[in-house]
């Protein structure tokens, strides 16, 4: 096997920037990304024959580790009878009867292949069942980089620069107001200033693109009322947060029920699949059904679905989230107290097996505050972290996941280089 310089040097001649995302490229931690040739449990293996301790979870999926055996055996089987069949199959119906089981807003839901297909199409549904055009989202929010999300969109943009993408035509951009995060007020403001044409309101409900960042309490249920009062949709983008925070995401624990929902990530087990669902009468507007159009050769993948399965059945024999609890509980104590010990002012929000990392003294509530972190600090914090065999992500603006895999000894070990690494910065 190559090493990874050696490896990168020849993506680099082929794939722009030598990635498939962008984040990975290492540009806002600065130097070269790792290859990785093999992972297991929390440790990825690189083509260098280094093992790391891995707090990106591949961006969320692996909530079981990484190549979890039930996961791996749901997937050998369903290969014995086939990739792909361009037609309706069995699990179809089973995974719809577990999203639909444990995810209180939706009553039907259709597989996509990525959480950017599932929020595009949830935005089109939402504007073609309202006959309205604008939507609402919110600033430092990522929903995948379709046209109209594509603004103010957090992590990946804002830590090459970007906070908006080029090529997105401006008559599309208006059509998307966004507000900051946390702002009751703003929110109502902007209903009051459109009246008639918001078709919904998108939001993570608890962010993770920009960090994370938590809501106050009582502004989910600010949000799911003024929506409801201007027969706006409320739509939550639940690609990380689904099956992570709750087996039924953030709604489950807030006890708010979004017309719409948007899942990824964590249901297609470490394959590509997203899902988006909710109202029945919504659904329904859907082709066949319905006027809005929303198709895929690859949708409902017997593979992905099979390694999606065996992932959230795992979940719900396991129902490992209060472990998952304590173990972001323990990673957040240990920073914080190497940061008080090296009087840094540090913040670490920290919600079950998300957590994030921000040098500041300001709280972080918003898109503005999330920016007052020091980035480069945490680029320093990343590299020693890497040096002494812990593997972030490379962003001060992104999550950090945690899997069951982490239980035991690893955690142990990266807490304990976590707080070396503060030491030393
Ligand atoms: C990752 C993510 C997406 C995009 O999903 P992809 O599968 O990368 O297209 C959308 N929304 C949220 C909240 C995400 O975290």
């Amino acid at each position: 096997m190559q090493s990874s310089d050696a490896l990168f040097a020849r993506a680099l001649q082929l794939i722009p920037g030598g990635v498939n995302s962008p984040v990975r490229a290492f540009r806002s931690v600065g130097g070269a990304p790792f290859f990785v040739k093999a992972a297991r449990g929390a440790t990825l293996i690189t083509a260098d024959d280094r093992e790391l301790i891995d707090f990106v979870c591949t961006w969320g999926p692996a909530i079981h580790g990484h190549n979890h055996p039930v996961i791996k055996a749901a997937i050998a089987a369903a290969l014995e009878n086939g990739t792909s069949f361009g037609t309706p199959n069995p699990y179809e119906v089973e995974m719809a009867e577990l999203i639909v089981k444990f995810v209180p807003s939706i009553q039907k839901v259709r597989m996509c292949n990525s959480g950017t297909e599932a929020t595009m199409s949830a935005i089109r549904l939402a504007r073609g069942f309202t006959r309205r055009d604008k939507i609402i989202k919110f600033a430092g929010c990522y929903h995948g980089h379709s046209d109209s999300l594509l603004i103010k969109a957090g992590s990946g943009a804002l830590t090459h620069g970007h906070p908006d993408s080029a090529g997105v035509p401006a008559a599309f951009a208006r059509e998307t107001i966004v507000l900051p995060y946390n702002d009751t007020a703003a929110l109502a403001a902007a209903f009051a200033a459109h009246p008639g044409q918001i078709a919904c309101v998108i939001l993570e409900a608890y962010c993770g693109n920009v960090g994370v960042i938590l809501p106050d309490a009582g502004y989910l249920a600010a949000g799911r009322a003024v929506t409801a009062q201007h027969g706006a949709l409320l739509i939550f983008d639940e690609v990380m947060t689904g099956f992570r925070i709750a087996k039924g995401g953030v709604q489950e624990r807030e006890h708010i029920v979004p017309d719409l929902t948007c899942l990824g990530k964590i249901i297609g087990g470490g394959l590509p699949v997203g899902a988006f669902g909710g109202r029945a009468d919504i659904m329904d507007y859907l082709a066949p059904l319905g006027p809005v159009y929303q198709a895929g050769t690859l949708s409902g993948n017997p593979l992905a679905l099979a390694a999606g399965i065996a992932g959230l059945r795992l979940l719900e024999e396991l129902n490992p989230y209060a472990r998952l609890d304590a173990l972001g509980r323990q990673l957040r104590d240990a920073v914080l107290a190497a940061a008080r010990a090296k009087g840094l002012p540090t913040q670490v929000p920290q919600c079950g097996s998300m957590f994030s990392i921000f040098f500041t003294a300001t709280p972080v509530r918003d898109y503005t505050t999330a920016l007052t972190g020091d980035a480069k600090l945490f680029a320093r914090f990343f590299h020693a972290c890497l040096a002494r065999g812990v593997y972030l992500a490379p962003s001060a603006y992104e999550a950090g996941f945690l899997s069951t895999a982490h239980e035991g000894p690893a955690i142990d070990r990266a807490c304990e280089i976590m707080s070396q690494a503060i030491a030393e910065l």
